[in-house]
């Protein structure tokens, strides 16, 4: 039984080698993706709803590959400071005072930001992440909620045991648009022998380690200084690499950490607009690429980017490799498609669930408006999603076959609530803290 069907679309299916089909149709049953292809081959259906998306693409919903989602709460509080200072003197000590309610609605709005702007998935590292988790049933968007495990708090272990026993839960509750991640924070903030831990509990679930590597060069030369290795040579050592790993950021990379990355299989979240604001420094894009990692995209939090926006990410990723290179054919707009879909879905292990458009899988959609005069002419329409388009500029975002924003509004949440709940928070939280 098809419930929706999408016709009359420009569609992109981000299968590899599927190219574009001018005339297409989607069909979604309950969840699900039925059929997708030329409309004149479509099976006959009696949709209970069609969307006639003439003059619009349709692509598979965008993937956040690593965010922190309520801080959303701390957008623009606290800009253009050392990476350092930003975090001791701003974001800890705000982050001491977060209550589980913070989170919640600071997620709610930062969801909704999402939906907006075509993103259908997010994983996510923070704390009280059964209030992220709550926040992404209750606004529809697809989450994999992890806590932020930090090892140097003298109940470290606790927290991890806690966090299990919270990945435990979700699984046996089996929500469909759930995925649950364990969530060591980084090498640098946990000892070795808690991620070795970690990496039992995350065979033990079949679940992935979600970690940030390699962001800064401190960082680097901190471990060689401590281990006589790299900070992902030094995870390789000691067997992280064992566990599936989404690793967020891998700035400084050298020839052989990129390597181990690729053989590994090691999920990468490539966040620029975070890199460039706290100047982190250039990813080697270009290197990793070339070397067969498994690279999605991210935003990072809302602190140090400042926004949820996968659209401007992508041209970020689009454009920076170029210019640093000054390479024109570094990173072509095919590849960073790529990196905001089925490769994002791919690095989180989900890629048999969402990222592209094939019968099977589940429904997540983004449905972007070309009637616009930025959009047009359309020449090429991979260029025109990464170097043109822009996030309001999607008018249908479906996941898990539910149309949960569509031409302007929620279906299922009350938007103007989100919005007035999360000021109060922000306010309560940052309260005079903010300057300007
Ligand atoms: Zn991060």
């Amino acid at each position: 039984m098809v419930s929706l069907r999408i016709e009359n679309a420009i569609v992109l299916t981000m299968v590899e080698g599927a190219g574009v089909i001018e005339r297409g149709v989607v069909d979604i049953e309950g969840n699900t993706i039925g059929y997708v292809g030329e409309a004149d081959q479509a099976p006959p259906a009696d949709a209970e709803r069609v969307i006639d998306a003439r003059g619009c693409v349709v692509l598979p919903g965008l993937v956040n590959a690593h965010t922190h989602l309520a801080m959303t709460l701390m957008r623009g509080f606290a800009d253009d400071m050392p990476l350092q200072k930003w975090l001791e003197e701003k974001i800890w000590p705000t982050e001491l005072r977060l209550t589980e309610e913070d989170v919640y609605w600071g997620a709610m709005l930062g969801a909704l930001e999402m939906l907006r702007g075509g993103v259908t998935c997010f994983n996510d590292m923070y704390h009280f992440y059964e209030a992220t988790t709550r926040a992404a049933m209750d606004s529809g968007i697809r989450a994999c909620p992890s806590g932020v495990l930090l090892g140097f708090l003298p109940n470290a272990e606790d927290l991890l045991r806690q966090a299990v026993e919270f990945v435990k839960q979700t699984l046996d509750e089996g929500h469909p648009r759930i995925h649950p991640m364990l969530g060591p924070h980084a090498p640098y903030t946990c000892p070795d022998s808690l991620l070795q831990q970690a990496v039992e509990y995350a065979q033990e679930l079949n679940v992935p380690i979600h970690i940030h590597l390699a962001e800064t060069d401190q960082e680097v030369r901190d471990s060689l200084q401590a281990h006589g290795e790299s900070p992902i040579a030094h995870m390789e050592s000691i067997g992280l690499f064992e566990a599936q790993v989404l690793a967020a950021h891998c700035v400084h990379v050298d020839d052989n950490d990129i390597e181990i990355l690729a053989r590994r299989g090691v999920g990468i979240a490539h966040c620029p607009g975070s890199n460039m604001k706290l100047a982190s420094g250039f990813q080697p894009l270009p290197k990793l690429l070339k070397a067969g990692a498994v690279v999605g995209l991210g935003t990072d939090g809302c602190a140090s980017n400042n926004n949820l926006d996968l659209f401007e990410e992508m041209l970020l990723a689009g454009i920076i490799h170029k210019g640093y290179s000054t390479d024109p054919t570094a990173v072509p707009a095919e590849a960073v498609l790529r990196m905001a879909t089925v490769d994002a879905a791919r690095s989180l292990g989900l890629g048999a669930v969402t990222g592209t458009l094939e019968a099977g899988k589940r429904a997540d959609i983004t449905i972007i408006d070309l009637q616009k005069p930025h959009l047009q002419p359309v020449h090429n329409i991979v260029s025109q999603l990464v170097y043109a388009a822009r996030a309001d500029d999607v008018r249908t975002t479906i996941v898990d076959g539910e149309i949960v924003f569509h031409e302007g509004r929620f279906t299922a949440v009350d938007e103007a609530e989100v919005v007035a709940k999360a000021q109060e928070r922000a306010r309560k939280l940052v309260g005079g803290q903010a300057k300007g």
